[in-house]
């Protein structure tokens, strides 16, 4: 059992995190036995916790060791030297931390934590357009499962899907599963790409108009749009990219306000890390990202559920580490 002083001590780290979000010192006190226990048992089994920038500020500040995006995730999953990895975030994401950790044990918190996107095609669908496709590279978005990258040539994140777009020398490339990624990404690089009918249900029912009305009421403000969004959207925004680039961009600009069309655990963030800025709302949460919870994590922590554990059979986490593999050596 944690001291008193433990546990004060706990409640006043987390609450200098999460005042800026409007969380008072009573709800860090009831949150904190419980971040102490975790970040103690994580200790005990060489675990580590990779937490993505859309998962809720309890995980985030209270239990995570590393934040980011899929692509830094995947770097530091690639670095860590823990036996352990428990990845906050949704399937694809543990799936990319298996593939390259074949020898650790991977988990994610609940069963329910798919995304449309990845959820949307399959390696069958994918081999059907390559048959109709004969000779277009095959890019896919990280949002896919591991079968799905096991037939494509190179993986992206929204971070490189440019750059590796553009070092193919064809004109005309296969691009899954995001077909508004594909429509983004074909204004930015001049290619054709050949896309599927997938999009992201959050990033999908942003609407220009609020842009607008948003850019009118708040003068000098800059609007930061994900890469999944409309094109609509996306053209009507100061930038595009992916979480990291919006970090990034926010960080070093000196626009007094700004608005995240993306998820919103990314504003929370973002508010939390840069007082002084401000953010206004225009953000939807992700259903399967939210699914995650401090709870399923001690479960898993404390009685690892083999359910829960990550597993992909040897040929499809093969092909599919060489799809990601290039993707590190393009980007
Ligand atoms: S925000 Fe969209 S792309 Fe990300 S996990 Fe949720 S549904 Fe998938």
């Amino acid at each position: 059992m944690p001291s008193e002083n433990e546990l004060s001590e706990e409640a006043a780290r987390l609450h200098s995190r999460l005042s800026a979000l409007g969380w008072p010192m009573e709800t860090c006190r009831l949150y904190a036995p419980l971040t102490l226990e975790i970040n103690r048992l994580k200790k005990e089994k060489n675990a580590v916790i990779l937490a993505h920038s859309y998962q809720t500020p309890d995980i985030i500040y209270g239990v995570a060791d590393f934040t980011g995006d899929s692509y830094g995730l995947s770097l530091q999953a690639k670095k860590t030297s823990a036996n352990t990895i428990i990845f906050s975030g949704v399937r694809f994401m543990a799936e990319t931390a298996k593939i390259l950790n074949p020898d650790k044990r991977v988990y994610v918190p609940s069963l329910e934590a798919g995304c449309s996107l990845a959820d949307a095609i399959s390696a069958k669908d994918l081999r059907e357009l390559k048959r109709k496709h004969p000779g277009a590279p095959v890019v896919c978005y990280v949002n896919t499962s591991a079968e799905v990258k096991a037939e494509s040539d190179v993986c992206c994140t929204s971070a490189n899907a440019a750059k590796i777009i553009k070092s193919f020398p064809e004109k005309e490339i296969i691009f899954v599963p995001d077909e508004f990624m594909a429509k983004n990404l074909e204004r930015e690089t001049g290619k054709k790409l050949i896309s599927w009918s997938a999009r992201c249900v959050v990033h999908q029912d942003f609407d220009r108009g609020k842009i607008q009305a948003v850019k009118e009421r708040f003068p000098g403000i800059k609007v930061l749009a994900h890469s999944e969004c409309p094109p609509a959207v996306a053209q009507a925004a100061d930038m595009v990219g992916g979480t990291t680039d919006m970090e990034r961009y926010v960080k070093g600009s000196d626009a007094p306000s700004f608005m995240l069309v993306t998820e919103c655990g990314l504003s929370d963030r973002l508010r939390s890390e840069n007082s002084g800025k401000e953010f206004v709302g225009m953000c939807s949460l992700c259903p399967y990202m939210k699914k995650n919870s401090l709870s399923q994590i001690l479960e898993l922590l404390q009685k690892p559920a083999k359910e829960k554990e990550i597993t992909i059979p040897a040929s499809v986490a093969a092909k599919a580490k060489k799809a990601l593999d290039r993707m590190f050596e393009l980007s």
